[in-house]
């Protein structure tokens, strides 16, 4: 599907958190929209621990109420929809958003610039999109840092670097909040803020079994590999339901 005017989708309300009702090939279109319009756009791929740092940080939210685009990426937010009687139509996670968007990149002559992560895991990631997707330009890569006090050399870098799409993987909310501050000096139609789709792509960081994420269990298994994680998986999944369920009966 190609749309060449950025259409407006149904959303639903998670918490008070706007969530589009889009499916990948929805959002892809949306994106190739986004750069056909011109403009600054930002797409969040909004997962459960947002919404719980959006109760919190009304910046944040803030950021998410005025994205272009807000993709339900985790799974627990397709159960809580379901749930509240609007299910979504699909998941649309930061990692396929990528590899989509890549292959689009391929098919439409554009530029990725991919920003964020430890030093060299972009550049690994990137390699691993090219060698996926031939032809595929990259525009650049840049580990720099979300402080705002590298603000200044990374609005020039990626500037000069004219990338159409920009991937940046500071985690949420600072990924967030970083392009919203930003991109309105970067010239760039489209940026995302993807978290650890570069540790993924780069195998530094092992993704669950896609049979687990299919049954929603790729907390456990993120539990087991990364239990230094606990206070945001509590957040994800005991905290987020009980939210929900207190919020529906009330
Ligand atoms: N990160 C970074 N600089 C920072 C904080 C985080 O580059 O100051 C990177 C980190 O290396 C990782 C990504 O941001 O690649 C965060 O991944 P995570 O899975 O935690 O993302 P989230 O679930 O918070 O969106």
């Amino acid at each position: 599907m190609q749309l060449n005017t950025i259409m407006a989708h149904d959303h639903i309300r998670i918490l008070g958190v706007r969530i589009d009702d889009v499916t990948e090939d929805e959002a892809v279109a949306q994106a190739l929209a986004m750069i056909h319009a011109g403009g600054a756009h930002q797409i969040c791929t909004v997962n459960p621990e947002f919404v719980m740092e959006a109760r919190r940080n009304p910046e944040f939210r803030a950021v998410l109420e005025a994205a272009d685009l807000t993709t339900p990426d985790g799974f627990g937010l397709l159960l809580a929809a379901r749930y509240c009687g609007r299910p979504l139509r699909g998941r649309v996670t930061g990692v396929e958003l990528t590899l989509r968007l890549a292959e689009l990149a391929v098919q439409q002559g554009l530029r990725i610039f991919l920003l964020g992560a430890a030093p060299g895991v972009a550049e690994q990631a990137a390699g691993v999109l090219g060698r996926r997707y031939p032809g595929l330009m990259i525009a650049g890569c840049f580990a720099g840092s979300p402080h705002p006090r590298h603000e200044p050399f990374l609005r020039q870098l990626i500037r000069a670097a004219h990338p159409d799409i920009l991937l940046v993987a500071y985690g949420h909310p600072r990924q967030d909040l970083w392009i919203a501050r930003n991109q309105p000096y970067l010239g760039v139609p489209v940026a995302i803020g993807i978290g650890g789709v570069f540790d993924y792509l780069s195998g530094r960081v092992p993704r669950a079994p896609r049979w687990l994420r299919r049954l929603g269990l790729e907390w456990a298994y993120r539990l087991i590999r990364q239990p230094m994680r606990w206070r945001r998986i509590f957040d994800a999944v005991p905290a987020f339901s009980w939210a929900v369920l207190h919020d529906r009966r009330r």
